[in-house]
């Protein structure tokens, strides 16, 4: 079988053992489920609807450096045993994606250069269950949320059952909640929503969390069938936890596992809804903005995950830079309060929502405006209020679980636009998050480019989104851009303030400053990793932690 040369080899492979390698995954997999990365020519960047498997269509450094050797597709569980198992007699580095596109993060490329990519998403895509009792989902790594929710209007369960999306509606629900990525309904923090799993281990067996490893009796008369197609324990996605150590968390954002299945539970239509946005005129005005939410906010009187969101984000979802102004570096004082006039919003623009029936959502307006109106010049707006383009509008269908793909504009602020988060986690307190924006936008603006961010309120934390938007064809701004992060991460560790995840690029960085007591936590992720996985197969160097046989010494970045 011919396969080409890859343009990288995992390390230490040759290319006869690749070669031998790639017969035997194509055994499993079949020859038309394996693509071999020969060209750097065949990169192709794509587009968040036509996203690449191979490499990170928003690279910040060359388009190559996070390369894949290949790009497998396995077709189903046992496959996936097989591919894992193989992986170790040849010792081959994996990197599991479920729809990769994992936008701003690194997309589908391994943080290892030539590991091979193994695309859970394309075969393995079955809504298994929608639970509308226990009001939950059981899904395989291709559903994205879109499926969900297409299959929530196509079954009509929407009057019983919401998800809950991201910003975009392309990414994988059980990918996403891997990454512990976050909505905005009430169910917003994916993790916190997730209840049993099934995973391949790193030496290819297979095991279900919580109550999952409790087998579901069998009925009389049945025969044992395929392990990965036995019905799950009738608890699985009712109580987390199971018995003993709780473990789904060192399956998260690690490189431990191949999950395969889910469970998510989802939101019990809450029988009446109201999307509102509260625009805030003065920058200096986030500091009492964050003080009036975190009382609402820890008393659920604002019942969801709200973001305050810097007036540049709003500005690109409906401009691009060059549609308001000539300037070409950074925005000043003037110039985004003439944006704020001319979109009738303010420097900080409030989007939240109110879930119930009508009195229940009278009665929470009747906290939150006042709360609220106690900031100068502040204003209210419904979805029915505005006519024009607003970011309202779009927020009004995310806030309730409805998948859109609009915030996608805002990458477009410059030409060629690329995007890199910078995402670290704040108090919500009005004194932590200005001195965090002050921070980090000072930071940006040193670095030529413009600030452009959310908070996201979580229910103790808020995570503070800083969208780096670049020109992915100007290696200058790339390394600026590269540069930034680097400084960002630096000076928010010397204030105590860490991210929740990350850029490939960053991992080693930030996973260095999680070190409390001498790295004890490295320390104990190596040792789980090199007792699971003693021949580093799994997505090697995956948020920081590098096994044995990858020195990081050698690796790290
Ligand atoms: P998105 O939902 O944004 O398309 P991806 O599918 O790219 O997200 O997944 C994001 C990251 O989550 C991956 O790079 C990988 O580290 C992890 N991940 C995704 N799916 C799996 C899986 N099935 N098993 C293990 N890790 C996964």
């Amino acid at each position: 079988m011919n396969f080409g040369t890859p343009l990288a080899l995992p390390p230490a492979t040759d290319q006869a053992t690749f070669r031998r390698f790639l017969a035997r995954v194509a055994d499993v997999v079949g020859r038309e489920n394996i693509q071999v990365v020969t060209n750097k020519d065949e990169l192709e960047d794509g587009s968040y609807h036509n996203q690449p498997y191979t490499h990170d269509p928003h690279h910040i450094l060359n388009q190559d450096h996070f390369v894949a050797s290949a790009v497998v597709c396995p077709r189903s569980v046992p496959e996936v045993q097989d591919l894992v198992k193989l992986a170790n007699e040849f010792s081959i580095p994996l990197w599991p994606v479920s729809i990769g596109r994992n936008s701003g993060y690194g997309g589908a490329a391994p943080r290892l250069r030539g590991s091979i990519v193994i695309d859970m998403g394309k075969h393995i895509r079955r809504i298994l269950e929608v639970n509308v009792e226990g009001a939950y989902a059981v899904v395989e790594p291709g559903v994205t949320f879109a499926d969900l929710h297409q299959y929530l209007v196509e079954h009509n369960l929407k009057d019983k059952l919401w998800i809950d999306v991201p910003d975009l509606g392309g990414g994988s629900v059980l990918g996403n909640a891997m990454e512990r990525g976050v909505g905005y309904t009430p169910y917003g923090d994916h993790w916190m929503m997730h209840c049993g799993m099934e995973v391949v281990l790193p030496n290819g067996e297979l095991m279900r969390t919580g109550m999952g490893a409790m087998p579901e009796p069998r009925k009389a008369g049945t025969v044992p069938g395929r392990l990965d197609e036995e019905p799950g324990n009738k608890c699985w996605q009712l109580f987390p936890y199971g018995f003993g150590p709780y473990n789904d968390g060192i399956f998260s954002q690690s490189n431990l596992g191949i999950a395969t299945k889910m469970g998510i539970w989802l939101m019990p239509n809450p029988g009446g809804y109201q999307s509102y946005l509260i625009t805030v005129p003065k920058e200096e005005d986030l500091r009492k903005a964050v003080d009036i939410i975190r009382p609402l906010r820890l008393q659920m009187v604002l019942q969801n995950v709200p973001s305050i969101r810097h007036i540049l984000l709003d500005a690109a979802v409906l401009g691009s830079k060059a549609s308001y102004t000539s300037t070409q570096g950074p925005l000043g004082d003037e110039e985004l309060d003439a944006i704020a006039k001319k979109l009738n919003l303010g420097r900080w623009n409030f989007y939240g929502a109110l879930y119930g029936p009508e009195p229940t959502r009278t009665a929470l307006w009747g906290v939150i405006k006042p709360a609220f109106s106690s900031i100068e010049g502040v204003k209210f707006f419904f979805p029915e209020d505005i006519n024009e383009n607003c970011v309202l509008h779009t927020r009004h269908k995310t806030l309730q679980g409805v998948p859109t793909f609009d915030e996608l504009k805002w990458i477009d602020w410059i030409p060629n636009g690329a995007h890199l988060f910078f995402s670290p986690i704040s108090k919500v307190s009005g004194d932590d998050a200005m001195l965090q924006y002050s921070v980090t936008k000072k930071r940006v603006i040193e670095s030529g480019l413009d600030f452009i961010g959310t908070f996201t309120v979580g229910m103790r934390e808020m995570h503070h989104i800083v969208c780096i938007v670049f020109n992915r064809k100007d290696e200058d701004m790339k390394r600026r851009a590269h540069n930034l992060i680097k400084v960002l991460i630096a000076d928010c560790a010397a204030h105590g303030w860490g991210e929740y995840r990350t850029h490939l690029a960053l991992m080693d960085q930030i996973a260095g400053t999680y070190n409390w007591n001498n790295n004890i936590l490295m320390r104990f992720n190596e040792t789980i990793k090199n007792a699971l996985d003693p021949k580093g197969i799994l997505a090697p160097g995956k948020n920081g932690i590098w096994p044995t046989n990858y020195a990081r010494t050698t690796h790290k970045l």
